[in-house]
């Protein structure tokens, strides 16, 4: 039993690494969390060759250019949802987008956040964040290197304002902030090809965090699987987008 958060990639790139961390699973469920190219655009392939039923909400739905018609979706309310062993736990989030939202996927004592894209940590969310015992969460972008860098200021205003994406201190500001001591996992994802570094956000990392933690730190990179996480003994996680 396995779930997909999101289809931004390929079919066969979702598949290729997929097997690249050493499982073998199709995904029986998609839950997608907005309708931003990037995290749907390849939803309709990627349910049709794994059979994979689609959970989005009805915001999401209608902004998606199509992109699930004639796919057989489920209707994601605010209400959890179980999938075999798993439930499904709709968060919803600051982000520019027409009904965005976040996951927490539960099973036995373990929890999983899924947080991209997002504006800021708002109650809600912070409220979210302390039950996890694993986290996916994205660290966007260094304000400083996005102020000198190519996008135009409204591009900017948009990525920096408080729905658009997380920076790398705020990200690890909110791990200091919230995170609670079962934390086993923590991995930074979504960065930005133009205006973050792997380098930028382990420092910002440190700064918030120090150098040692009781949980994990990795960075997803967007052109490989992360390596699959245990995040309980039975649950595994793993970024592959
Ligand atoms: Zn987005
Ligand atoms: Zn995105």
């Amino acid at each position: 039993m396995s779930l997909l958060l999101d289809a931004g990639i390929s079919a066969r790139a979702t598949q290729e690494r997929i097997t690249s961390i050493g499982c073998s699973a199709r995904p029986t469920a998609i839950f997608i969390t907005h309708e931003h190219a990037d995290h749907v655009q390849h939803v309709a392939r990627v349910a049709q060759s794994s059979g994979a039923e689609v959970w989005i909400n009805e915001g999401t739905r209608g902004a998606c250019k199509g992109r699930t018609d004639g796919l057989k979706c489920r209707e994601l309310g605010v209400e959890s949802v179980r999938v075999g062993p798993m439930l499904v736990e709709p968060v919803v989030k600051p982000h520019d987008a027409a009904e965005p939202v976040a996951f927490l996927v539960h099973c036995g004592d373990a929890t999983l956040g899924f947080f991209t894209d997002l504006g800021h940590v708002d109650a809600t969310v912070g409220a979210a964040i302390r039950r996890c015992t694993a986290i996916i969460i994205e660290a966007n972008h260094d304000s400083g290197m996005m102020e000198q860098g190519p996008y135009p200021p409204w591009l900017r205003a948009r990525v920096g304002g408080l729905h658009g994406h997380m920076n790398n201190a705020d990200a690890a500001q909110a791990i200091a902030q919230y995170a609670n001591p079962h934390l086993r996992h923590l991995v930074l994802a979504h960065l930005s090809k133009e205006n973050n570094s792997t380098e930028l956000v382990r420092q910002a990392m440190i700064a918030a965090l120090g150098s040692q933690s009781s949980f994990t730190r990795r960075l997803s990179m967007q052109d490989r699987a992360t390596p699959l996480l245990d995040a309980t003994g039975r649950v595994a996680v793993s970024a592959v987008g």
